[in-house]
């Protein structure tokens, strides 16, 4: 069944070089059918797309709370994950972003978790709200299950050594232990000697930024290949000005790639000067990291297109598989309804 056919000149179907010809077939939120316009199965009038077709992007790390979701889905990106924000506020725009129009699909990490008086409590730009408070494992725990029933995608950590109290080990693993329980990874923000070590040995499986406050020793990198994504967030350092911070996380992000491990397109989005569209700087750091274009549009991405994937889709007017800046000039063509 095919509600709306879908044909570009080319298109990214996985592979290192893009498809020639391709229509698309979506049936209700799914793709139902991908192959060669001549091919394709009788349907209404195909819209016919001015560009490269390509599957829905996504940034895995937005504050809401700081910026505008919808000015995101004009440029391409169809989903965003929220990791960190007010609950008030938060889980009824996730709640809409599921119907209307103008969102992309939102999923939420709810409030950050951290130490009483701990990052981002202190910071200028942090709403009240936006971090719940845990001194102990107890308190932990209950915070942990307030979240259950807004079904969060992940729970969110803050372990900030550099801006304030960082909870205990006893407090971080009852976190891990109490949402591994319901199937929900843990996320952690890791920023000052040692933390990237303390949240993987509790068994955080997502940093939400490239660990930049130190070298990371080989040892750490290889587990953390095998066991953990890395958000990349290499461009909030000097938002196109070399740092410091900005060379120590491309060195570990570059050692963490190359040992197999799992990275996601992400920009921290509402801190700092970051382009409301996918940040051609941040696609260009991840170059620098040693992502191949197609290992770039895989960290962006869900799924290439075919048949089965949720049927969002979007277009860029030149070659990602060339030049993956392109992703930076992407608009939507369309955002599924479905969750
Ligand atoms: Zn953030």
């Amino acid at each position: 069944m095919i509600d709306q056919l879908f044909i570009a000149d080319a298109a990214w179907l996985g592979a290192d070089t893009l498809a020639g010809p391709t229509a698309v077939g979506v049936c209700g939120d799914e793709i139902s059918w991908v192959g060669p316009p001549a091919a394709a199965p009788p349907a209404m009038p195909p819209t016919r797309i001015d560009g490269i077709l390509l599957p829905g992007l996504t940034d895995h790390h937005v504050h809401t709370a700081l910026v505008d979701p919808a000015e995101l889905l004009t440029a391409g990106v169809t989903t965003l994950v929220d990791l960190g924000g007010i609950p008030d506020i938060l889980w009824p725009l996730v709640e809409r972003s599921h119907h209307e129009p103008r969102l992309p699909r939102i999923r939420a990490a709810g409030p950050f978790l951290t130490s009483p008086g701990g990052y981002p409590t202190q910071q200028d730009w942090a709403p009240p709200g936006i971090a719940l408070e845990v001194g102990d494992p107890h308190s932990a725990a209950e915070a942990v299950e307030s979240l259950l029933p807004h079904r969060p995608v992940t729970i969110k950590v803050a372990l900030n050594s550099e801006a304030g109290p960082v909870i205990d080990d006893a407090t971080l693993y009852t976190i891990v232990r109490a949402a591994t329980a319901h199937r929900i990874p843990v996320t952690a923000h890791t920023q000052g000697i040692g933390q990237t070590l303390r949240a993987y040995r509790a068994g955080v499986r997502v940093l939400a930024h490239t660990p930049w406050t130190e070298t990371l020793a080989d040892d750490l990198i290889n587990d953390l290949a095998g066991s953990t994504t890395i958000i990349s967030t290499l461009d909030i350092h000097g938002w196109g000005t070399p740092t410091r911070d900005r060379e120590t996380a491309l060195h570990n992000l570059r050692r963490f790639h190359a040992a197999g491990g799992m990275v996601r397109y992400g920009t921290d989005l509402g801190n700092g000067p970051l382009p409301r569209s996918v940040n051609a700087r941040e696609v260009a750091a991840l170059a620098e990291a040693g992502l191949n274009p197609t290992d770039i549009l895989r960290a962006i991405t869900n799924s290439p297109l075919r048949r089965g994937v949720t049927a969002d889709l979007t277009a860029v007017p030149t070659d990602p598989t060339t030049d993956p800046v392109a992703l930076s000039q992407a608009i939507t063509v369309r955002k599924a309804a479905c969750q």
